[in-house]
């Protein structure tokens, strides 16, 4: 996501889909097959989930994330942050919900959780290391008039994780993920997807995978649509949109709007800067990208192939968050990591990643520009919490939710972020910067990584950059 803080809130403290990931041999993947009818705010959907046993471990359960209910109007855990709730919730307080309505086969099942947010189920016999197993689910996922990432929005519906999320397996158990509101509370593994959409034909469809194809019927139109090797699979239904299309780097590129009086820099932002990661940091992994205006209060989303671009935003301000979340699609996407955890893993390496695409391509920003930007938002937070508090905890590696303001996540997260990775970069010379990226996504492109996996891969570069990563992360570096 790109966070935008309001000054007010700061102040107060049709190619191949085989292209993935070079000439890997293919691995046996888990496989999402969604079958869904959306119809006046409700989602009614059959999954058919194949689970590949990758753990290492026998399982007697399988745990999923139900996302849908976080937007329950009496959630413990609120998806919208305070700053922006009576934006997002554009006709007044709103509920939706995920209900699960049959599994199977399988020994039980149970929505449980803090915030009815987990699915759980025991499966009929054991599957052990390497096995499959497979389960038929039936729910329905109401949606809230509210532009968030799962909503009914004023100019589009937001279709993001509208489906149970298969928890990822760590440390010897499934890791649930809560709804924060402040960051993407999202920690996925790579899976295949096959999903057929009905809708109304008046919407225009834009998703995560490939269209295959768009047939007429009746007043619906039916999608079918496929993703590989991806951790998360969203569609947007937009209503009056027109489609800019190009392509990069062997990528279909699609922006969808309905209101933009220059789509084309739009559309231009998203071809260079998909270019210029690809040739940075390495080949950009899906056959289609494409990147929606639509309701969506904070910033942007990203979603392996998908992006959505909040629509009060515009001009330079739009483009800068197509950028940002452009760069999620190598660090999120493509290289995994628990954002619940290390929020800075993604958020802070994306939004380098931008400043370095303004270095090529100067215009809408500059790199010294958000370098110093960050340096600014660093040092005034550092300076606030230390009248307040006596000391400035800067330690990077908190739970979402652990941080004391969205002020706090926003600054640590992002632009401390930016501040680490150039701090690396002028550590090590820009050979071996450039080439310890390159080393992480090619080490971590369809896994997971954890922060001292980004460490060995700069060091596999031959990059020291444990000591200044460390030292960031835990907050002792003197900036
Ligand atoms: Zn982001």
């Amino acid at each position: 996501m790109k966070k935008i803080v309001c000054a007010a809130l700061a102040a107060a403290l049709l190619l191949p889909a085989s292209a993935f990931f070079g000439c890997e041999k293919k691995e046996a993947r888990s496989r999402y097959e969604i079958d869904a009818v959306y119809r006046d705010g409700v989602l009614s959907a059959e999954m058919g989930f194949t689970f590949v046993n990758h753990t290492g471990e026998t399982l007697s359960c399988l745990k999923f994330n139900l996302f849908g209910n976080a937007y329950r109007e009496d959630s413990v855990y609120a998806p919208v942050s305070p700053s922006v709730r009576a934006e997002a919730y554009y006709a007044g307080e709103s509920g939706g919900e995920m209900t699960v309505e049959a599994v199977g086969p399988c020994a039980a099942w149970e929505v449980c959780g803090a915030d009815e947010n987990i699915l759980r189920v025991d499966l009929e016999e054991p599957v052990g290391a390497g096995g499959t197993v497979s389960l038929s689910l039936r729910y329905e996922l109401k949606l809230a008039n509210v532009e968030h990432r799962t909503g009914v929005g004023r100019h589009a519906v937001n279709l993001g994780n509208f489906y149970p999320v298969l928890c990822v397996w760590e440390e010897g158990g499934f890791y649930e993920c809560e709804y924060y509101s402040d960051g993407d509370p999202f920690y996925s593994a790579c899976a295949d997807y096959a999903v057929t959409l009905r809708a109304d034909a008046s919407y225009t469809a834009a998703a995560s995978g490939r269209i295959l194809s768009a047939e007429a019927d009746g007043r619906d139109t039916v999608y079918e649509m496929e993703l590989e090797n991806a951790r998360d699979f969203a569609i947007v239904l937009g209503s009056g949109f027109s489609v800019a299309m190009g392509e990069a780097c062997g990528a279909q590129v699609m922006y969808y709007y309905y209101d933009d009086e220059a789509p084309e820099k739009m559309l231009a932002a998203l071809t260079d800067s998909l270019t210029y990661f690809s040739e940075t940091f390495g080949k950009y992994p899906y056959p289609t990208y494409s990147a929606v205006q639509t309701g969506f209060a904070v910033g942007g989303m990203e979603y392996p192939a998908l992006v959505m671009i909040g629509d009060r935003f515009e001009g330079a301000e739009a483009r800068y968050i197509a950028v940002h979340e452009t760069a999620h699609q190598w660090w999120y996407a493509a290289v995994g990591s628990n954002q619940l955890e290390h929020a800075w893993m993604d958020e802070g390496l994306a939004e380098y990643s931008a400043a370095l695409y303004y270095r090529e391509h100067p215009g809408d920003a500059s790199f010294a520009q958000r370098v110093s930007a960050a340096e600014n938002a660093y040092k005034a937070l550092y300076s606030v919490h230390a009248q307040i508090f006596g000391k400035a905890d800067t330690s990077m590696d908190k739970k979402l939710g652990e941080f004391l303001s969205e002020y706090q996540y926003v600054v640590l997260s992002y632009d401390k972020g930016v501040l680490l990775f150039d701090a690396v970069r002028e550590a090590v010379g820009e050979k071996k910067f450039f080439a310890g990226l390159r080393r992480y996504y090619k080490d971590y492109a369809g896994k997971i990584a954890s922060p001292s996996s980004l460490a060995e891969s700069f060091a596999r570069a031959g990059a020291k950059a444990g000591g200044i990563i460390a030292s960031f992360t835990d907050g002792t570096a003197v900036i």
